[in-house]
């Protein structure tokens, strides 16, 4: 029996918190995000696991998200894998 299948408790990559960003409406934000790739060995360490290290900033005066690319994947520094950050990252990146 499937008495109680929750239909959506799981979305993936969205949030709550409506700052997940649709690639399409970016142009309607009225300040573009800043990317910046960092090398992730001169920062982490020669030995780091971190494939990648991007630094976002969503306007140019706010304080950075440190987003970091390991094994264990995509995450923001400050506020893990959901934060806007990371997709900006990632779409830096690829
Ligand atoms: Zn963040």
């Amino acid at each position: 029996m499937t008495a109680s299948r929750r239909p959506s408790t799981r979305r993936t990559g969205a949030s709550d918190e409506s700052t997940a960003p649709a690639p399409a409406q970016l142009d309607l934000f009225p300040v573009r995000p800043v990317v910046d790739v960092l090398d992730a060995r001169a920062v982490v360490g020669p030995r780091t696991g971190v494939e990648h290290l991007v630094r976002v900033r969503l306007r140019p005066n706010d304080a950075p998200h440190l987003v970091f690319h390991d094994r264990h994947g995509w995450y923001c520094d400050a506020h893990g894998p959901s934060c806007q950050a990371v997709t900006l990252a990632r779409d830096e990146v690829r």
